[in-house]
Formats: structure tokens, C-alpha cells, sequence
């Protein structure tokens, strides 16, 4: 179905209605002008008829037929009317334009049958003897014996036509006048009807292309002024919703984003229809490029793929633990719920996943811990029960056997002291970070490390070995002496126990971009690369007998990352086996100025 403009159907209907409105008036004007002309051409030939009757009934009495048509003939010519006299049985007697002898009988004339039969008649008809139409009028010519004949008049019809000719003319002329006048109005009255729908509709059409602030401008009748304001009203107040829910989507999303927690939303065909940063880092994905997918297409772990099936399946939460193994394994606490669309159905699930790797590690370090301590301390405290027991089972009484002993049981006590000496340090270590409750004061650099190498020095010399420090030029910075001389002596102490004999250990410091390195480099066996991320861990030792033969705890490095953080700095190492180690303490110069 084609569909048309307003204009082009408003306009051809206004014009045919008052066209036709026009036509009928004007036929209408027609007919009633003819029956008008027709009543008084009707009377006037009535008149004629009264008026030479009385010339006409004598002779007919007396029959004197030839004087009443020449009668006829003079009286037709003047009043330019047919006269015509008709015997009661149709014969004619006398006409005014043609020879009666001539003419048929005229008893079945319309207007003779009336005349007859009602006393008068007429008739318009065509005369078949003159070949024109005319308008008879008929009267009877009655004497105290009766109807004597019939006097007829007559005049050519023509004369109504060529009146109404004239009127034609006028209508034809006033016609087109009127038709262009309504041509005219019926344009404009349609134009002003569709001209401001045509406007609403271009304005409509911005709406819907999303232009909600846009305004229609009011034109037209009080009924498009109306509309107009409603449609405005309308896209105002659903402009003011899409807002609202735009800020809602965003600040929602804002809240999906600023989360630690990873969250995904599933709609009921499990596809995903939101996936925060978080969610995404977690599996390595672009959120863009996962929105609109399936699931399980795009999240290949299966442990998660079975926990939105028992969801689905149970319609209840659920809670669960999964390792994800990418790179390095992921421990993700899982909880998935069911988004409920109507009081029935559930409209999809969110799973909201939580990173608990830190915490799982750190439980395990703890165990670790607590299990290494107890290691620890149990095989010092084996070694001298025996040992005492041994003593006490008689070996006291062979005093060289006995010194022995005793003196692994010394030994042993220091090395148990030694630990719990470790431990004491770590745990207060902890407990002041936590609390800051440290003394920082300015002190020298130079001043610090000198200390430390002289507290080495014994050892150093126990193995020949040359412990280098290249002072350059001193730095005061903020610290806790007596906790970064126990880490310079940590690092310089293992520098000497992991080197051989007659090497070197190096001990450098250098400020760049506002830190402070310190660096104790030897030319021991190394260590290889992978030990180095656990190296700084509690009891985390490279070779477990050697450590221990050379008297070490398995704490020293884990204090020395301590003393580092607690200095707002960290600790590193560079080592290669074969190739010595490099330990590296670095701490931001300018921000502990400011402390
Ligand atoms: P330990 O008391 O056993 O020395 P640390 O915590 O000080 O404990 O050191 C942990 C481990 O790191 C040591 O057992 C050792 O294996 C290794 N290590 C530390 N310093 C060095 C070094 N300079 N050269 C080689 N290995 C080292």
C-alpha cells in the first residue's frame, strides 16, 4: 500500500467535495430556474389563450373555419405564439404557423388528452410538425352546450434554452471564479493542517534517533500547540530517565570496576553480559571481546565451568575453592548466585570471585613456619637430650668423653639460642612495623657500615678474606642504626660463610633518583635462579646441612627484608652459580628525610 502525503489527501478532497457541492448547486439552480420559466411561460400562454378566446368562440359557433385561422395566422404573428384550434374529436381547425388541412389529428396530444379530461393541460414536447420543442398549454372553449373545441398556445422551448445559455455563461464564469477561490483555501487550509505535522514529524524522527533534548517548536491549531507540548513533555521526561539510568549503568559499572573482587553476570542462556576488570585480569581475558559469548566457551576451567552448572541445576548459591593454572596457579574463592528476573524465573547468575592466593600462601607459610620452628629447635634439643642422657648413663665418669659432650651440648644451646635470639628479632620486627613505634634518627651511612664490618671483621679473618668498603663520599640518612647495622652484619656474615677462603667481599653504596643502594657482593658458589624468589623467606635455606654446620638459623635474610621494609625499602639478590652473590638494599633517601 502506497501511502500518500496529508497535503495530497486532504487538498483533492476538500476540492471534490466542494466541486461537487458546486455542481449540484448549480444543476440544481438549473432545474429550478426551468421549472420557474416553465410555470410562467405556462401562464403566460394561459393569458394569451383567455385573452383571444373570446375572438375565437363566436366564429367556431359559427363555423367560420377559415376566419378563425387566419385569426390565428395575425394574432400568432404578433405575439410570436402558435395559436392552434382543435375540434373536440382532434381534427385541427386552425394554426397559426402551418395549413390545418395538413396537420394529423391531434386528439392523443398530451395536452389535448389533459384539456379533454381536466378541463385544462400542457405539455413540453417535440413537435414533430414544426420539428422543434415547444411548450403547449391547452385550454377548453366551453359554451353553455358544452366543449366546443380546444384552444392550444404554443412557443418553441428554445427560448428557455437560450435563457439558461445566458445564465450558463454567468454560472461557467462565477464556476471557475469559485473553483480557483476553493483551489486556493482548500491548499492553504491543507498546508496549515499538515505543514505542522510535517514539522512534529521531523522532530519526532530526531527523537527517535536519540535527540531527546531536542524541542518541537509549537505551530498550528490549539490541538497541535497540545500535542506539541505532550510530545515535548514526553521526551524531556524519558531523556530524564535514560539519564537516570545511564548514571545508574555507569555508577553500577564504576562500582563493577573499583571492585578487588572479580564479577561476572550470566543472562539465562548462560551468555556473559558483564565481566568486571578484575574477573578479566583474573583469566587473562578483554572484557570487549568476551561480552555477548557463552561461558563456557570463553572460561575454559572446568572446576568453574561445574560451579555455574550447580547453580543452574540447584537454583541456590554456591560457594567453592578453585586453582586456576595459568602461569602461576591462582587460588579463587567462588561464590555464584542466581539473579532473579520475576518472582519465578531467574533471569541469569553472578559469580563474584575473590583472589585468595595471598591468604592461602600465607597460611602455608605460617604452618611452614610453625612446623620449621618446631624442626628447628627439636633437633638441637634432640641432640642435647641424648647427649645428656648419654652423660647421665655413665659417660660422665670419662672426663674426655664427657668434655666432648659437653661441649656439643654447649654448642647445640647456643645454636637453640641462637634461633630463638632469630626469632625474638622477626617477631618484634613484625610487631613494630605493624605499630611503627621505631626510633628513626639521621645517621651516617659510612659510620653504619664500618660498625657492621668491624663486628665481621673476626670472621673475615678466620678465612682471609678482604672485606672491601669503597666509602666515597658520606650520606646522613634516616634510620635505626642498631637495626641496619644487625642487616649489614646478616648480609656481610653470609657473604664470609658462603665465600671461600682468601676471597673477597665487597661492600659498595651509591645514591641514584633518591635511593640508597647498598650492596655486599662476594665471590662464593652462587646460588641458582630457583632459589632466589624464596631465599628471603623464614628457614628457607639453599643447602639445609651446610647452613647448619656453619651455625645459621635459616632467619638471617627473612630479618634483613624485614629491617629493609621497616626502612620503607626492599632487599634483593643478584647471583648466578659460580659467579659469587650480590645482595642489594635499597632505600628511598628523600622520603625518610622527610620522616
Ligand atoms: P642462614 O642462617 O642459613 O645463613 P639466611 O637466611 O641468612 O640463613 O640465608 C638463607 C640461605 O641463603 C642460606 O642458607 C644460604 O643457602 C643462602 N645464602 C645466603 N647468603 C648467601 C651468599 N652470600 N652466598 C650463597 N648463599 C647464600
Amino acid at each position: 500500500m502506497t501511502h500518500r502525503r496529508l497535503l495530497w489527501q486532504l487538498f483533492p478532497s476538500f476540492l471534490v467535495i466542494t466541486l461537487s457541492s458546486l455542481i449540484i448547486i448549480i444543476l440544481y439552480s438549473y432545474y429550478i430556474i426551468g421549472e420557474i420559466y416553465l410555470q410562467v411561460k405556462v401562464a403566460d400562454l394561459e393569458s394569451r389563450i383567455q385573452l383571444i378566446e373570446p375572438q375565437i368562440t363566436p366564429k367556431l359557433l359559427a363555423h367560420q373555419y377559415a376566419a378563425i385561422d387566419s385569426l390565428c395566422k395575425k394574432l400568432g404573428s404578433y405575439s410570436q405564439t402558435r395559436f392552434t384550434v382543435i375540434l373536440p374529436d382532434g381534427r385541427v381547425l386552425a394554426d397559426s404557423d402551418q395549413d390545418p388541412s395538413t396537420m394529423d389529428n391531434h386528439r392523443d396530444r398530451p395536452e389535448i388528452v389533459n384539456v379533454l379530461g381536466n378541463g385544462s393541460g400542457s405539455a413540453v414536447r417535440y413537435s414533430k410538425t414544426i420539428r422543434t420543442e415547444f411548450i403547449y398549454v391547452a385550454e377548453q372553449i366551453r359554451t353553455g352546450s358544452g366543449v366546443q373545441g380546444v384552444l392550444r398556445a404554443s412557443v418553441p422551448f428554445t427560448f428557455l434554452g437560450q435563457t439558461l445559455q445566458a445564465f450558463k455563461k454567468r454560472f461557467l464564469i462565477a464556476g471557475l471564479v469559485i473553483t480557483f477561490i476553493i483551489a486556493v483555501v482548500s491548499m492553504v487550509v491543507s498546508r496549515n493542517i499538515s505543514r505542522p505535522l510535517e514539522i512534529m514529524l521531523t522532530g519526532i524522527e530526531r527523537f527517535t534517533k536519540g535527540d531527546l533534548s531536542f524541542r518541537l517548536s509549537r505551530a498550528g491549531s490549539l490541538e497541535m500547540v497540545r500535542l506539541t507540548d505532550a510530545l515535548n513533555q514526553m521526551a524531556g521526561q524519558i531523556d530524564e530517565k535514560i539519564r537516570t539510568i545511564i548514571q545508574g549503568k555507569n555508577e553500577q559499572q564504576a562500582v563493577l570496576e573499583g571492585m578487588v573482587e572479580g564479577v561476572i553476570a550470566l543472562d539465562a542462556e548462560r551468555k556473559i553480559i558483564n565481566i568486571n576488570r578484575a574477573a578479566a585480569r583474573l583469566f587473562n581475558l578483554e572484557p570487549n571481546n568476551v561480552i555477548g559469548r557463552i561461558f563456557a566457551d570463553v572460561m575454559l576451567n572446568e572446576e568453574l565451568q561445574a560451579v555455574i552448572q550447580k547453580t543452574f541445576s540447584e537454583n541456590a548459591p554456591v560457594e567453592s575453592e578453585i586453582l586456576i593454572s595459568h602461569e602461576e596457579g591462582y587460588n579463587l574463592q567462588v561464590h555464584s548466585s542466581l539473579i532473579r528476573g520475576d518472582e519465578r524465573n531467574f533471569s541469569g547468575a553472578v559469580i563474584v570471585l575473590n583472589d585468595v592466593t595471598r591468604l592461602r600462601r600465607l597460611e602455608k607459610v605460617r604452618q611452614d613456619f610453625v612446623a620449621n620452628v618446631s624442626h628447628e629447635i627439636r633437633t638441637p634439643l634432640t641432640s642435647i637430650k641424648g647427649f645428656a642422657e648419654t652423660l647421665l648413663n655413665g659417660a660422665i665418669d670419662e672426663p674426655e668423653t664427657a668434655r666432648g659432650f659437653v661441649q656439643i651440648i654447649n654448642n647445640q644451646s647456643n645454636r637453640l639460642n641462637a634461633i630463638i635470639e632469630d626469632l625474638l628479632i622477626l617477631a618484634r620486627l613484625e610487631h613494630d612495623e605493624e605499630r611503627t613505634q621505631l626510633k628513626f634518627k639521621s645517621y651516617s651511612v659510612r659510620k653504619v657500615i664500618k660498625d657492621a664490618i668491624r663486628l665481621c671483621l673476626p670472621k673475615a679473618n678466620d678465612k682471609n678474606i678482604d672485606l672491601q668498603f669503597d666509602s666515597g663520599p658520606d650520606t646522613m640518612i634516616k634510620m635505626n642504626p642498631d637495626l641496619m647495622d644487625q642487616a649489614l652484619v646478616n648480609l656481610i656474615d653470609n657473604a664470609i660463610k658462603y665465600s671461600p677462603k682468601n676471597s673477597q667481599v665487597a661492600i659498595r653504596t651509591e645514591i641514584s633518583s633518591g635511593i640508597l643502594t647498598i650492596s655486599v657482593a662476594d665471590q662464593g658458589q652462587g646460588i641458582h635462579q630457583k632459589h632466589l624468589d624464596r631465599l628471603f623467606e623464614r628457614f628457607y635455606r639453599v643447602d639445609k646441612a651446610r647452613s647448619r654446620n656453619l651455625g645459621g638459623t635459616g632467619l638471617g635474610l627473612a630479618i634483613v627484608k624485614h629491617i629493609a621494609h621497616v626502612h620503607e625499602g626492599e632487599v634483593s639478590v643478584e647471583s648466578q652459580p659460580g659467579s659469587g652473590s650480590t645482595f642489594l638494599i635499597r632505600i628511598p633517601v628523600k622520603k625518610l628525610n622527610k620522616t
